[in-house]
C-alpha cells in the first residue's frame, strides 16, 4: 500500500515512499507536486531549508486538506545553521515557512565534524520537548555516525544518504540495520537514468513495470525508504505503483550487482559548503 509504514527504533512510524522536492520550485510547482502526491496516497514529503520551497511544501499540505497528523514531513538543518542556538533558530523558520507547529523527521542536512555534535544537542532538545517526533541525520558514513553516537544521548532514528544502483554502500546498510538506523534513499532513481539501466530494462520487461519502479521496489525490499522526487502528475502517480509486485531475490541481487559506488553528490568525507 501506498502509505504502509516501517516503524523506527522510537516507535514512530514512516511511510516507505515519500516525494522528494529538491529543486521543485517554489510557487505553483512545489504547491501542485505536493498536492497532486497528497491526493493520490502519498503520505511522506522531503524537503530541506536550503531547497528553498518550504512555504509551497506548506501551501500545499494545507490545500490539500489532508489532515496535519496523517502526514509525515521531514525538512532539514542546513550547514550554516549548524551548531546549538542557530539550529533552534533555524528550526522555528521551518515551522513557520512549513506552516506547522511540529515536524516528523528532522535531519542533519551534512556532516561538519564537531559542529555538528553541537546541533545534535539542539535536535535532541527540540525532540525531548515534542516538537519532532524523530530526529535523524543525512549524508553521515560509518565513522561519522560513530562519531556522533560517542556524545549523542540519543540515537539518530534516520540516516538518510544517496543510494541507488550505482551506489549501494553495502557495509553502511549492514552497520545502520545493526544500529536501528532506518537508511532512506537520496536521488533513489539517479534523477531518472535508471531507465537506460539493460539490466533494469531487462528486469523492467520480466516484472511489466518500468525501471524506475523496478527499482523503488528493490529499495523496499533492501529496507531502504524511499522518496523519488517529480513535479510532474503521470511520474508521481507511476513512482508510487510500487506496491502491487515483488522482485525475486536473485532479481535484486542482480540490481545489487550494479554497484559501482559511484556518487552523483557530494562526498560526505569532503563537503566544503
Ligand atoms: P531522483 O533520483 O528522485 O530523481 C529526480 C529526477 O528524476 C527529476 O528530474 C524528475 O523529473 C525525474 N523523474 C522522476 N520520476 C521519473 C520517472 N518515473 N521517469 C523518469 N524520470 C523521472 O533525484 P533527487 O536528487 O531529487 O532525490 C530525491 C529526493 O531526495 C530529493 O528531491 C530530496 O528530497 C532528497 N535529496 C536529499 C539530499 C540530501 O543531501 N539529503 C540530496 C539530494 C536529494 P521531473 O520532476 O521533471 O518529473
Amino acid at each position: 500500500m501506498i502509505d504502509s509504514k516501517v516503524t523506527l527504533n522510537n516507535g514512530t512510524k514512516m511511510p516507505w515512499l515519500g516525494l522528494g522536492v529538491f529543486r521543485s520550485r517554489e510557487g505553483d510547482e512545489v504547491v501542485n507536486a505536493v498536492k497532486y502526491a497528497l491526493n493520490i496516497g502519498y503520505r511522506s514529503i522531503d524537503t530541506a531549508a536550503i531547497y528553498q520551497n518550504e512555504r509551497g511544501v506548506g501551501k500545499g499540505i494545507k490545500e490539500s486538506g489532508i489532515p496535519r497528523e496523517d502526514i509525515f514531513l521531514t525538512s532539514k538543518v542546513w550547514n550554516s545553521d549548524q551548531g546549538y542556538q542557530t539550529t533552534l533558530e533555524a528550526f522555528e523558520k521551518s515551522l513557520e515557512k512549513l506552516q506547522t507547529d511540529y515536524l516528523d523527521l528532522y535531519l542533519i542536512h551534512w556532516p561538519k565534524g564537531e559542529k555538528s555534535i553541537e546541533t545534535w544537542q539542539a535536535l535532541e532538545e527540540l525532540y525531548l520537548k515534542g516538537k519532532i517526533k524523530a530526529i535523524g541525520v543525512s549524508n553521515f558514513l560509518i565513522h561519522q555516525l560513530t562519531d556522533l553516537q560517542k556524545q549523542a544521548s540519543i540515537k539518530p532514528m534516520v540516516n538518510q544518504v544517496e543510494f541507488h544502483p550505482e551506489l549501494v554502500q553495502p557495509e553502511l546498510l549492514e552497520f545502520c540495520k545493526k544500529e536501528q538506523i532506518q537508511v532512506e534513499a537520496w536521488s533513489p532513481i539517479m534523477k531518472g537514468k535508471v531507465n537506460d539501466i539493460p539490466v533494469l530494462k531487462a528486469l523492467a520487461a520480466k516484472y511489466q513495470k518500468s525501471p524506475v519502479q523496478i527499482v523503488l521496489r528493490w529499495d523496499i525490499q533492501k529496507g531502504v525508504v524511499t522518496i523519488p522526487k517529480s513535479v510532474t502528475p503521470e511520474r508521481i502517480k507511476s513512482n508510487a505503483e510500487i506496491f502491487d509486485f515483488e522482485l525475486s531475490e536473485d532479481d535484486i541481487a542482480k540490481i545489487d550487482n550494479l554497484d559501482k559506488f559511484k556518487r552523483i553528490g557530494p562526498d560526505p568525507d569532503n563537503v566544503d559548503f
